[in-house]
């Protein structure tokens, strides 16, 4: 038998866009087998795919005339149901708003049911409405991630921390110097920071690339070490900050 898809409850009061990021989860990755009216009527069940792992998700109150205002009895029901049978709940709110009643007792039913959980503040279409994200830590779930489900705007992003919630990241397989190291030589002018730095990179005959780092004074050098790949930053730039305060301290009273 087949090991049973993750699935992941989008859920959230009407109008916040969970239909519209349900249809753009099933569209975008273009991996849709099918997104069919679900056992209850009022959810909508897909598969989706991203970056190689099939995931079940269901969107719920789907068929709501107009998806108006309306947060009832039937409604929270289903919600209920979703939640119950999901490995992961993306609970929608409108990002551009503060939380309302029904995005309190929604916060509430996520708490009850203690389930992973990741708070995605819709509509923030552009930076700046992000802004407000703050705010929406009132509700109490950890993870908060502003996207917008009409333009896909750090959709991508959302992806990636579903897949690390459920667990799906495959050890061994597509990992990206997950053992790199980073070291920082810093210290006081004239100590030997370089020295060192060269020291270790000459020992060594397999280094890659001398680039520039960002920092504008540092100097990023990768050098493979028994096999593990190590970044050594060369802090150039305190020095420059070090001389400065240098010649401030000597100025004569
Ligand atoms: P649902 O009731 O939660 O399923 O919400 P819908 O997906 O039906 O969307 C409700 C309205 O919000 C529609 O007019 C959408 O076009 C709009 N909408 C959805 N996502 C976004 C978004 O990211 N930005 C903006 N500006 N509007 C959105
Ligand atoms: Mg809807």
């Amino acid at each position: 038998m087949n090991k049973k898809l993750p699935l992941i409850a989008i859920i959230g009061r009407p109008n916040v866009g969970k239909s519209t990021f349900f249809n753009r989860m099933l569209k975008s990755r273009k991996a849709i087998v099918d997104a069919q009216e679900g056992i209850t009527r009022d959810r909508i069940y897909g598969k989706m795919d991203w970056e190689g792992h099939d995931i079940n998700i269901v969107d719920t109150g789907g068929f709501i005339p107009n998806d108006a205002e309306i947060f009832n009895a039937p409604i929270r029901n289903q919600i209920k149901q979703a939640v119950e049978e999901a490995d992961l709940i993306l609970f929608i709110v409108d990002g551009r708003e503060d939380a309302t009643s029904s995005d309190r007792e929604l916060a509430q039913i996520v708490h009850d049911i203690g389930k992973k959980c990741i708070l995605v503040l819709n509509k923030c279409d552009y930076k700046e409405l992000e802004e407000n994200v703050y705010q929406w830590y009132e509700l109490g779930i950890e993870t908060i991630v502003p996207i917008s489900a009409l333009s896909g705007r750090s959709t991508g992003d959302l992806l990636e921390i579903v897949i690390e919630k459920l667990d799906l990241i495959n050890p061994g397989s597509d990992q990206v110097d997950d053992d790199s190291m980073r070291i920082a030589i810093v210290g006081m002018p004239n100590v030997g920071k370089s020295s060192l730095t060269n020291a270790l990179l000459q020992k060594e005959q397999s280094i890659v690339t001398p680039i520039a780092g960002t920092t504008r004074d540092s100097i990023d050098s990768q050098l493979v070490w028994y096999g593990k790949n190590i970044t050594i930053v060369d802090t150039a730039g305190m020095r420059k900050l070090a001389k400065v305060s240098e010649s401030i301290n000597t100025i004569p009273l």
